[in-house]
């Protein structure tokens, strides 16, 4: 399997290139040059385990990696996950089901991605002799989920940008209580977006990139999204099988990575019947996909933080196959909503997505009601997933353990959740930096710090 950019698709390069690249050089996406069909596998493959479903499928995509090289980095990158479902499905009615992603370490679906990286990045570091410097943007979660994927993974060394203040306190002590000498948190003053930005940017210096071996942790890398596709089939597999193509999955929604991974999975072929992207009120993405304007506003923080996102990076990815593989018409788009903030589509093809907008309002509200009708806890960025638009039967994405978000549970149905994995980093010193979220501020902490 080849990959292409999206702005570019003569170019090709190889799985482990376009995962090391993180961003393509010409600033766009790496994608597969064709989507495999995964029809003909489907029987085989839903009897198989999580790890064993992983392994099958990226023997699909990642074809310049050994087999066995690759079958072991899988085999570890699921050990640490406390379900031996590793995704299990959690049945509220029968036409009503929870995805639980929230089992990894550092209890938000980036897991799933996030170990699978770092032990694709050790494998990488092993074969080439060349160590790497891992610079990411986190709205939360992400942080968390590299840090703890990189942990103790030699010739590594990690910085990670985040909005200071804006994302939990807990998610703060995931990342700067790790006592890790080759783990860099860097708050910022400003957004997620603004942290974004000066990322790409920084990637976009090729010069640089290779000067300090470069690497994307963000779900601009292609491995996270391949990676993501993985729990969209375990649970395919796993729905009742009289009406598993009536289920509709209710994605909450920030960058666009995760539902795009399920719609790439469609794309390849399995029955999916479609996607809710569920936003919080940072709701970009819903007026997308409901008057077909992509419209940037400013980010307003919101109680689930890990969605307060106003420019969806991984929209550039579903935007290629949109104007059928026609990459200059994707660097118009982009180039246009660079320059003014806006782009209109004619005639929007929304394929197979609708979307909700969650308030926060409605968030505290879907908690204490969820609660109350089910007994189940869920956190505020999966509550968004319980605005249902659509009708029949529906999955929803359970995006992060609610003991992540402590203060929002409390006030909304009085309960402490606790969890064990978090409790241990309460009592430890808070090692942060702080930058200019600008390029050229980070490359100089990154060039000090690599020493
Ligand atoms: C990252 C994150 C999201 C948003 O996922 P995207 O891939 O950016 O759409 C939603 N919920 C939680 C808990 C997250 O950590």
């Amino acid at each position: 399997m080849e990959y292409i950019s999206t702005r570019n698709s003569d170019s090709k390069v190889s799985f482990s290139q376009a995962v090391e690249h993180g961003l393509a050089p010409d600033g766009g996406l790496y994608i597969p040059s064709q989507l495999p069909n995964l029809k003909p596998h489907l029987d085989s493959w839903s009897v198989l385990s999580y790890p064993e479903l992983c392994k099958a499928f990226f023997a699909l995509f990642a074809t310049d990696i050994p087999k066995t090289a690759l079958d072991e980095i899988i085999d570890r990158s699921y050990l640490s996950f406390d379900d031996p479902a590793i995704a299990p499905i959690r049945k509220l009615e029968d036409d009503l089901l929870v995805l639980e992603l929230f089992h990894g370490p550092t209890l938000a679906f980036k897991d799933f991605a996030l170990q699978f990286l770092g032990n694709l990045y050790k494998y990488q570091i092993k074969v080439t002799g060349k160590n790497i410097a891992v610079l990411g943007a986190t709205s939360g979660d992400t942080g968390a989920a590299a840090i703890h994927g990189l942990l103790g993974k030699s010739g590594v060394t990690s910085f990670i940008l985040y909005p200071n203040g804006r994302i939990s306190p807990l998610q703060e002590r995931q990342m700067t209580c790790t006592e890790a000498s080759n783990v860099f948190p860097l708050a910022i003053e400003g957004s997620f977006d603004d942290a974004q930005t000066a990322m790409k940017t920084v990637f976009e210096d090729r010069e640089f990139a290779d000067e300090v071996g470069l690497s994307a942790v963000n779900s601009i890398n292609l491995a996270r999204i391949l990676a993501q596709c993985v729990y969209y089939l375990s649970a395919f597999f796993r729905l009742p099988e009289e009406k598993r193509e009536d289920f509709t999955f209710v994605v909450p929604t920030g960058n666009f990575g995760n539902v795009l991974a399920g719609w790439m999975v469609q794309q390849m072929g399995v029955p999916i019947k479609g996607f809710q992207v569920a936003t919080n009120q940072n709701d970009i993405l819903h007026r997308l996909f409901e008057t077909g304007v992509y419209s940037q506003e400013v980010v307003a923080p919101s109680l689930a933080p890990s969605m307060d996102i106003q420019v969806a990076s991984n929209f550039e990815r579903f935007l290629y196959y949109m104007v059928n593989g026609d990459s200059d018409a994707v660097c118009n788009i982009i180039k246009t909503f660079k320059s003014t903030g806006t782009f209109v589509f004619e005639d929007f093809n929304r394929d197979t997505f609708s979307s909700s907008r969650t308030s926060d309002e409605d968030i505290a509200s879907i908690i204490e009601n969820v609660y109350k009708k089910y007994d189940y806890v869920v956190d505020p960025h999966t509550a968004c997933g319980f605005a249902k638009t659509t009708n029949g039967p529906a999955i929803i994405l359970a995006t992060a353990h609610p003991a992540k978000f402590p203060d929002t549970i409390e006030k909304s149905i009085g309960l402490e959740v606790l969890h064990p994995s978090l409790e241990r980093f309460k009592a430890k010193p808070i090692v942060k930096y702080s930058v200019e979220p600008n390029p050229d501020a980070i490359k100089q902490f990154m060039r000090e710090h690599l020493r």
